[in-house]
């Protein structure tokens, strides 16, 4: 059984989706004006992993993560830099994708735009209107809060002691606060003007207002009520509770069964700021960093806790990332050159019940609320429990077939994290003149940079077993001259290629 946190209830429950076998999510997703930062990037990253940890248990999941391509901060950069607002929304929104791609999030089952969506929002405000939640002021129409008795349930808050609550509300009315009838209500639709995009609706040309557009879309593409929806802990208030304020009130049933809020990134222990100059754009890290280290430094965090960023834990990361490549490629390598017939070198059951125990306690912190640190806790045991069991060791077929239940349980658990390991890409960027060499030295006739390394290593060890000196030294020196580094091990001669 899976728990989780939920926000509204402020404790951990069991999980029971809806729908048998079904999980339908959805995530608030960003405001194309701009390239993401690290923390949205984090945001999108937990909830990456919380899908994928539930597809491999065996949920189908639907999950839908909206576009908010209409804006007052997209109005704004299209006004700075002398374009429309549709152009600098589809920009974003291209490169925001590309973004994604480049840290390894999966897309969602639907990717909804706030502006291909105005009917269904159109139809959720009109809805509130007729059932008295809402009400229209000279083309604006706003959300009535104290005509929801709930109004305050997922955030916790009393509406008489919204003070502080009060003033973002305030801050978002923009100056329109005197049309309110009262400070708290919230705006569903905004009357146009003069330059911004507008489209046509019962009240007169305008665009909808920011949480209209989760309320309709999650109803649209999930119906109601769906079971998860999540966003970064800063969502909570208000945009949370105002989607589920206007959902509930306007289409009469429960939004969302379960709300999970994921914590928010700091970086060098301060909030991630402009005036700090602390601001860091996702590409930028990606520039200098391996997308699957970023992800490694998130998830050693629990979602739900703040999450301290700095280049260091960024480099520890990847330093961590690197052993348990480094000990796969180790246990790959000790596999190959397994020998029939030797007598067993390790204890194979034992490092059998090892795997085991790990892909047991793996699920069983991801069952605890998503714990990924503690999953990766779980898989660093088990690198170190089969490095110790290869290191130095002749295996034979029986201790390869063990070390093979380990590697597998390894990859197969990262993968779920998402954590793509390098080794695992089959690629390999070595240089193309390895194969002239092999062609000049080994006799090979093919074009892979792969096989080609092959065929030197065999022509060495045929050279050194006829103890033709002169030819295993220059298979070596070529292959040490084109950046590889061959180190002589009991099982053989084991080829690196450093570049
Ligand atoms: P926005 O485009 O600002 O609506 O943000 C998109 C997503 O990123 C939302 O789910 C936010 O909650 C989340 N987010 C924004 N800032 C941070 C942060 N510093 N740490 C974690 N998540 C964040
Ligand atoms: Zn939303």
């Amino acid at each position: 059984m899976i728990r989780l946190y939920d926000t509204k209830q402020h404790k951990k429950v069991d999980f029971v989706p809806l729908r048998e076998g079904e999980v339908r999510m959805y995530v608030c997703g960003p405001t194309v004006y701009n390239r993401i930062h690290i923390g949205n990037a984090r945001t999108f990253i937990s909830f990456d992993m919380i899908r994928r940890y539930l597809e491999w248990r065996g949920f189908a999941v639907t999950f839908v993560q909206n576009v908010t391509d209409v804006d007052d901060k997209i109005i704004n950069r299209a006004a700075e830099e002398g374009r429309t607002a549709a152009e600098v929304a589809r920009e974003y929104t291209e490169v925001f994708i590309a973004d994604m791609h480049a840290a390894g999030v999966a897309d969602p089952t639907i990717r909804p735009k706030a502006t291909e969506e105005i009917p269904a929002m159109i139809e959720l405000v009109q809805s509130l209107v007729d059932k008295g939640h809402a009400y229209v002021v000279d083309g604006d129409v706003y959300f009535s809060v104290r005509s929801d008795p709930h109004y305050g349930a997922l955030s916790g808050r009393n509406v008489d002691e919204m003070e502080s609550g009060h003033r973002e509300l305030r801050a978002e009315g923009q100056g329109l606060e005197e049309r309110k009838r009262d400070p708290l209500d919230f705006a569903l639709w905004k009357a146009a003007k003069p330059g911004e995009p507008a489209w046509d609706s019962p009240w007169g040309q305008g665009r909808p207002g920011w949480h209209i557009e989760c309320s309709a879309m999650s109803h649209k593409y999930l119906g109601l009520p769906f079971d998860i929806h999540g966003g970064g802990q800063d969502l909570v208030f208000p945009h949370h509770e105002n989607e589920r304020a206007q959902s509930e009130c306007g289409c009469g049933t429960t939004f969302a069964n379960y709300w999970m809020h994921s914590g928010m990134l700091q970086v060098n222990s301060e909030k991630m700021s402009k005036s700090l100059g602390n601001f860091l754009l996702l590409h930028e890290i990606l520039e200098d960093a391996r997308p699957q280290a970023l992800r490694m430094l998130m998830l050693q965090t629990h979602y739900r806790s703040p999450l301290d960023f700095s280049l260091a834990r960024m480099d520890e990361a990847d330093a961590a990332l690197t052993r348990v490549e480094n000990a796969l490629s180790a246990a790959d390598w000790a596999c190959q050159n397994a020998t029939d017939g030797a007598p067993d070198a390790l204890d194979g059951a034992e490092l059998r019940t090892n795997a085991q125990a790990c892909r047991d306690a793996f699920a069983q912190a991801m069952d605890d609320d998503f714990n990924a640190p503690a999953a990766l806790g779980s898989i660093f045991t088990l690198v170190g429990e089969m490095n110790a069991a290869v290191a130095d060791k002749m295996l034979s077929l029986a201790d390869a077939e063990a070390v093979v239940c380990a590697t597998d349980a390894i990859r197969e658990l990262m993968s779920v994290l998402g954590i793509v390991l390098e080794e695992d890409t089959g690629e390999t960027d070595y240089p193309v003149e390895v194969i002239a060499l092999a062609a000049d030295l080994a006799g090979y006739g093919g074009a892979d940079a792969m096989e080609a390394v092959e065929a030197l290593i065999e022509a060495r060890a045929r050279a050194r077993s006829e103890k033709d000196w002169a030819r295993a030294d220059a298979v070596r020196d070529g292959l040490i001259g084109l950046g590889f580094v061959i180190e002589d091990t009991p099982q053989g001669a084991k080829v690196s290629y450093e570049g």
